[in-house]
């Protein structure tokens, strides 16, 4: 109460005048609603982002730029919230008086009177129809371009390898050699396609799941002979069995399993030892990659879960999709996950796999 006081007596030269110029003025759309949900005051920005005039706006509810966009459960998040008292965000789908569709940043807030009781809402819609269109764009890029690029590629990579048999037979080691530098590069390039094209999958809701019920434990031991194939300057070692199955797409686990193990090792010093924990919570199995590589600062934990998002310190190559992916293929078996670490002192990521 005091603190309230302290900014009114600090503000006693602030009019209702002025925040009226500042609402009438503002870039992003502005309604205020009665608590029964029907528009009272609109600004000239609502009048143009919507195409609906002030006079054909008051005295109805917003659902006159309703698209069906949105499902009912967010009707229902949004009145609890802010019947409660609390601010409710999200991004939303509305409907211009054209019949076309724009895209907004949504805040509702309510406004209460002295005794605290909830009297009105105030509402703002900030246009970001433009950056969803160029997001689209490009999400529509990497789709094609993904696509088109595989078919050759492997192309390519089969007859490289045609040739590397055929110069090994023929014992010519200096071509052999400068080939199999070619198909290294082959490789990361089909990583990358492979990347491109879980990325469109998954922005496209397309990525299935072959699930079935399968030994995780097994899986481990499995992938960490080929581990120990590939990466033979880091021991990976696995601490604890489930001692069940668990259900999900095998191959996809791999996959994850695969990238948090190779960002381990990448980000490790060699002789690095690799942990690979697992235990049973009942309903769901948790499994844990641990390493004591370069470690991931604070503020950057959840960041690393967004796509093409890389540390900008990182100079081993990469393009910042793999944990995207990876935690996108967890979410769609019902599990998560996130990552524990200390800059300097290591990392470990952490996901969850439910049974059933
Ligand atoms: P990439 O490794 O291909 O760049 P990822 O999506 O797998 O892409 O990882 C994103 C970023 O997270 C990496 O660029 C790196 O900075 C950081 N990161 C991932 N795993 C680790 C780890 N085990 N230790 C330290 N940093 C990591």
């Amino acid at each position: 109460m005091r603190i309230k006081k302290k900014i009114i007596t600090a503000n006693k030269n602030l009019t209702s005048e002025m925040f009226y110029t500042a609402v009438e003025q503002a870039g992003d759309a502005i309604f205020i609603a009665g608590k029964n949900g029907i528009i009272e005051y609109v600004n000239p920005a609502f009048e143009k982002l919507t195409g609906y005039k002030k006079s054909e706006a008051i005295g109805k509810t917003p659902r006159i730029v309703n698209s069906g966009h949105q499902p009912v459960s967010y009707y229902k998040k949004l009145w609890s919230t802010i019947l409660s008292g609390a601010v409710f965000r999200a991004t939303v789908v509305n409907k211009k008086k054209s019949g076309e569709l724009f895209y907004a940043d949504h805040t509702i807030a309510p406004i209460k009177n002295l005794k605290g009781e909830v009297t009105n809402f105030v509402a703002i819609w900030r246009d970001i129809t433009k950056s969803k269109e160029l997001e689209k764009r490009k999400d529509d890029f990497i789709s094609v371009a993904s696509h088109e690029l595989k078919t050759p590629i492997t192309a390519i990579k089969a007859y490289s390898e045609l040739l590397k048999k055929h110069l090994e037979k023929t014992g010519d080691i200096k071509n052999s050699y400068i080939l199999s530098k070619i198909l290294l590069k082959i490789s990361s390039l089909t990583r990358l396609m492979d990347q491109l094209l879980d990325v469109s999958r998954i922005e496209e809701g397309r990525l299935s799941l072959d699930k079935r019920k399968f030994d995780l434990d097994e899986l481990i031991g499995k992938l960490i002979i080929d581990f120990q194939y590939v990466f033979n300057a880091n021991e990976v070692v696995k601490i604890g069995n489930i001692n069940k199955k668990v259900c999900g797409d095998e191959g996809r686990i791999s996959q994850v399993l695969t990238n948090l193990v190779t960002n381990a090792i990448k980000y490790s010093h060699s002789n690095k030892k690799i942990l690979i924990k697992v235990a049973d919570e009942k309903t769901h199995a948790v499994i844990c990659v641990i390493d004591e590589g370069v470690g991931i600062p604070k503020n950057k934990g959840s960041k690393i879960f967004e796509r093409f998002y890389r540390i900008s310190n990182s100079n081993s190559s990469g393009f910042g999709l793999g944990l995207y992916i990876s935690s996108e293929i967890i979410k769609l078996h019902g599990g998560k996950m996130w990552v524990e670490s200390n800059k300097g002192r290591g990392s470990s990521f952490y996901f969850t796999l439910p049974y059933k």
